[in-house]
């Protein structure tokens, strides 16, 4: 399917592994001109050689900043120009349990995922308006939809987060900008395998019993992949999605077992 975006240019936010890789790989391949970021130099400039090798005829810039400083925004901001499509996305808070986060575990986490990409959206939603067209794609997590109990932190950004998108993107879908965001599951990253690590060390057995007991609670039986994750993100931001509006669209094997 031609996803008919090929020249627009995408800012893609903590996309040198995992989701964010996924989704500017999926862009790239629909001939989105692409700036990458994440704060390690050496893993963005790699994965920005890669994809500029695997796709022809496409610019890819890379920003080594952290995204959710002021700082690493702005650095960001200035080097992508005008953005046509805009994918927020930054590391997940800490496991933990309820009981033990302070104030500033709370600030820490509605920093990263929640004010983070509010402040990319103020940043690029006018020059969308603009230009009469803009996609706007946060990652968020299913966490959204059913609260994971060791991930308090990022149920309570996330839901933010969340409440911003329901209201915004219906106050800007009339300029031809829209604004949605995308539920992982549970995918095959880093940081899965880093939450598969903590499981084992709870529970002492290794770490592949501890993927497989996550692996039998997903309907599916299996993590999602960047690959898949990616090229529904590149979905939503395609001509064709120009009617998808404040959705939250989940991505997680049928995991959360809800009808709706
Ligand atoms: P990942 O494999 O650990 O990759 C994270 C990427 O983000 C890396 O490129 C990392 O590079 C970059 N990054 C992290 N913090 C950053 C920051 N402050 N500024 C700029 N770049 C940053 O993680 P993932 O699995 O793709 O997860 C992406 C998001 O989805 C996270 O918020 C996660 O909580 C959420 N999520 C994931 C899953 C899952 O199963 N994978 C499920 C639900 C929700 P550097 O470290 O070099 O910055």
């Amino acid at each position: 399917m031609d996803l008919g975006i090929a020249g627009k240019t995408a800012l893609v936010c903590a996309s040198s592994k995992g989701l964010g890789r996924g989704c500017a790989e999926a862009l790239a391949a629909a001939g989105v001109n692409l700036i990458l970021n994440a704060r390690g130099a050496e893993a963005l400039d790699a994965t920005a050689v890669e994809i500029h090798a695997a796709h022809g005829g496409i610019s890819v810039a890379a920003v080594a900043a952290d995204i959710t400083t002021e700082e690493g925004r702005e650095a960001v901001l200035e080097a992508a120009g005008d953005i046509d499509i805009l994918v927020t996305n930054a590391g997940g808070p800490p496991p933990g349990m309820w009981s033990d986060w302070t104030r500033d575990d709370f600030i820490a986490a509605l920093d990263a995922n929640m004010l983070t990409p509010i402040a990319l959206m103020k940043a690029c939603l006018p020059g969308m308006i603009d230009r009469g067209w803009g996609r706007v794609v946060n990652i968020t997590s299913q966490s959204v939809k059913a609260p994971i109990p060791v991930l308090g932190l990022s149920n309570s950004a996330r839901a933010g987060l969340t409440g911003y998108v329901a209201g915004t993107a219906r106050q800007v879908a009339k300029h031809g900008v829209t604004i949605n965001n995308l539920l992982p599951g549970s995918h095959a990253t880093d940081r899965r395998a880093s939450l598969d690590r903590a499981i084992a060390e709870r529970q002492g057995i290794p770490v592949e019993e501890a993927t497989k007991q996550v692996w039998a609670e997903i309907p599916s039986g299996r993590y999602g992949t960047a690959e898949e994750f990616g090229a529904t993100c590149a979905f939503m931001c395609s001509q064709h999605a120009g009617f998808m509006v404040g959705q939250n669209v989940l991505l997680d094997g049928g995991n959360v077992n809800a009808t709706l």
